[in-house]
């Protein structure tokens, strides 16, 4: 199996150590040696891709670009490790074992983007994750490695949405962790009134593995238009749940059979991108794992967090009710359409009625709020409704 993020996999955490005899911290000694400019060249010749939960796949030198952009001199970086949803594990994951990882790929966005302070934004109920976090920072303070950058680890709010960058912003500001309305971007005016890079965590980890490993080991593997490889959770009715990590442009099909999922018969719908995202039918699972091939399907990558529902674990409507029921709860309810139409749509599928169900879904919550959250329910909900025959919906446990 090609690893780039996470190779080889230890049982406990990666030490600085370890991370060295890999030539860990080599690629931030050459970006600090050739400039920031050099740095930021290299990732857009690359064309790597971000690993946050919005699923856009939107690429890294995007916001870099921006960044280097903006006519101030205080500028900050923030890793973030606060995946919002439990399905969702490849970040905390990733800090438990691989922190040093993070770390480099942090330091040299800070040097490309001309930033003196880092943070690393970890979920607060992850203790393994805040402690490989902190570990790291202390390992690398020690060894010199933090230069001129000064790094914070700071653990996310206790909201469902902390994730959100916007949230993640008013949390380190010292409000509540709330998602914010956009524009303007963090990389515009972000974390008090600078621009701001926030990163998920496994595409700063990418980024070290660029120049640990150079462009022509990213380019070997993946497609064209997604390089390298993405870590994936893989979690629900499967024997083997788990973070894989597989080249993009894998068939899910095959992912799954890694994991230990139920042959097609047995399954009832497999979620590719967390609660959020379109459910596909088992005659659908043959789809790469690209951001393009999920979008032309009508669903995204999201968070990569892969849910495999079996027939046996209850109906259609049963998993649509129970989904919903979850994201409902997700609302951090300060946008009062996506609270109300939230409780809309679970009356409506309580109640069985699934045209009120469809109406609401589209009316009340697609396109809705300061976040994602609302229109990631209307998608999942919409999908479901396109796209699964009628006998689905009403087939009982069997
Ligand atoms: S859309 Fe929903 S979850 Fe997002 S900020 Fe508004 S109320 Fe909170």
């Amino acid at each position: 199996m090609t690893h780039l993020i996470t190779e080889p996999c230890p049982e406990g955490r990666e030490d600085l150590g370890a991370y060295r005899a890999r030539s860990g911290y080599a690629g931030l000694e050459r970006v600090r040696a050739e400039g920031g400019r050099w740095a930021l060249e290299q990732v857009e010749a690359a064309g790597l891709r971000g690993r946050g939960g919005s699923g856009s796949g939107c690429p890294l030198w995007v916001k870099w670009r921006r960044m280097v952009r903006a006519v101030v001199t205080d500028r900050y970086v923030v890793a973030n490790g606060a995946e919002s949803q439990a399905v969702s594990q490849k970040d905390r994951y990733l800090l438990a074992h691989f922190p040093h990882r993070v770390l480099e790929g942090l330091l040299i966005a800070a040097e490309a983007v001309g930033a003196r302070q880092a943070f690393l934004y970890v979920r607060g109920d992850s203790p393994a994750a805040l402690d490989g976090s902190r570990a790291a920072v202390a390992e690398a303070a020690e060894a010199g490695l933090l230069g001129t950058v000064t790094v914070t680890v700071q653990p996310s709010a206790p909201t469902a949405v902390s994730g959100e960058e916007t949230a993640l912003l008013d949390a380190l500001a010292g409000l509540e962790g709330y998602p914010q309305p956009k524009p303007p971007r963090p990389e515009e005016a972000g974390l008090r009134g600078c621009p701001t890079l926030v990163q998920n965590v496994e595409s700063l980890a990418l980024v070290a593995a660029l120049f640990r490993q150079g462009p022509d080991r990213i380019r070997a593997v993946g497609t064209r238009t997604c390089p390298g490889t993405a870590l994936f959770t893989v979690t629900g009715g499967v024997s083997r749940p788990g973070v894989y990590e597989v080249p993009y442009g894998t068939l899910l099909r095959d992912l799954l059979r890694i994991a230990g999922a139920p042959p097609s018969d047995d399954i009832l719908a497999v979620l590719p991108g967390g609660l959020g995202s379109g459910p596909l039918r088992p005659d659908e699972l043959d789809v790469p794992l690209t951001y393009e091939d999920l979008v032309a399907l009508g669903t995204t990558m999201g968070n990569s967090a892969v849910v495999v529902f079996r027939r046996a674990g209850g109906s259609l409507l049963e998993l649509v009710r129970e989904n919903v029921g979850l994201l409902a709860q997700a609302s951090c309810g300060q946008c009062q359409g996506c609270k109300e139409g939230h409780l809309a749509l679970v009356r409506a599928l309580q109640c069985g009625d699934l045209q009120e169900a469809r109406a609401r879904a589209e009316v009340l919550l697609y396109g809705r709020g300061n976040c994602d959250l609302p229109t990631g329910t209307a998608q999942f909900v919409l999908r479901a409704l396109q796209e699964f025959p009628g006998p689905e919906w009403q087939a009982s446990r069997v």
